[in-house]
């Protein structure tokens, strides 16, 4: 069995000769860019699907179902020309069952009448709200003129004329280019109570009221963003707003390190952990014993601070920080805006 260590010629390093002798020159350069650990690690097993790199039923039926649909041809969540369309998905600010909702969506995954009828669950496909077409997702939540005139109020409402939509990809697709984030938002919870509210209201026996469903998606994201507020300003690499600037002293006698990694190479959160790594090389090497280490990841400054074993990529890195600690007499890291 091949090991990751026989390609490292000393800590740090990769064995570049060697990793030539045994692969395509692409991916000689993909692993050179791969930052590596400034001290021996043993081998460990990561999902890299996952973030936090590790493995979950959800994370493991997403990767089934993608690589289900790549087989049928369509592309993956992680290919290039999809990256935006589920980057804004997964950055929605809405609850994660409403992502994951969107996400199925998407790929066609819900328990329409169509696919219950293909996969011979139903006699019939046919939308019971307006009992003439097909029901499929995009019938369903966009298209049935039963609920045409929830859409009437919202931002879309000239859209849904204009727009030649056949899937809900398409509207997907449409609506992030056309729309602010907070519209998408609204998007995402409208979808959600059509899909849950329009079924249910016809079994009981009651019709779908779209002024009252379209209010209550209004306030369902009202009340969403009241608990989860939205960070106050993104992160900025031409550099930092003044209204975000968010600087902490530090204590006497303790010294204050910034850093801060951008790079178009290796992963971003990889080149902030290098940049702290090389923070703490220089804090050391001036002699400094109290250190505060403040950069604008809090991604990555969570991933130091935290106790438990990093399973991401980046994992080696964390852990040569959590080593570099232990030169210091004390030590804090920071995240500001
Ligand atoms: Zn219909």
């Amino acid at each position: 069995m091949v090991k990751i260590y026989m390609f490292i010629k000393i800590a740090g390093q990769w064995d570049e000769e060697l990793l030539k002798a045994n692969f395509w020159e692409q991916e000689v350069k993909a692993i050179l860019q791969i930052p590596l650990a400034s001290t021996h690690r043993e081998d460990k097993l990561i999902w890299h699907y996952d973030r936090r790199g590790k493995y979950s039923v959800i994370s493991g039926y997403m990767v089934a179902c993608m690589k289900k649909q790549r087989e049928n041809g369509m592309e993956g969540s992680s290919t290039q020309d999809g990256t935006s369309l589920w980057k804004k998905l997964w950055n929605l600010q809405v609850p994660n069952k409403i992502k994951f909702f969107l996400w199925r969506c998407i790929w066609g995954f819900l328990p329409s009448k169509q696919n219950l009828y293909h996969r011979r669950i139903l006699n019939s496909p046919i939308h019971p709200c307006c009992g003439k077409k097909v029901e499929s997702v995009i019938h369903a939540i966009w298209a049935c003129n039963e609920v045409k005139a929830i859409w009437s109020l919202s931002p879309w409402s000239a859209n849904r004329h204009e727009w030649r939509i056949t899937s809900f990809k398409e509207l997907w697709q449409a609506v992030i280019v056309v729309s602010s984030k907070k519209e998408v938002d609204l998007f995402a919870f409208l979808c959600w109570d059509i899909w849950n509210d329009t079924n249910n209201l016809l079994f009981q026996g009651r019709s779908l009221e779209s002024v009252s469903m379209f209010n209550k998606a209004l306030a369902y994201q009202t009340e969403f963003y009241s608990v989860n507020p939205a960070p106050i300003c993104s992160h900025n690499r031409q550099g930092p707003s003044h209204s975000c600037v968010n600087w902490h002293a530090p204590l006497d006698g303790q010294y204050k390190i910034n850093v801060d990694g951008a790079t178009k190479l290796a992963g971003a959160q990889a080149m902030e952990l290098i940049a702290a790594k090389e923070g703490l090389q220089f804090a050391y090497d001036l002699g400094f014993h109290d250190i505060m280490l403040e950069m604008d990841a809090q991604g990555v400054v969570d991933r130091i601070n935290s106790n438990e074993e990093c399973f991401e990529a980046e994992g080696n890195l964390v852990e040569d920080i959590k080593e570099m600690q232990g030169w210091f007499r004390s030590y804090s890291y920071n995240w500001q805006r």
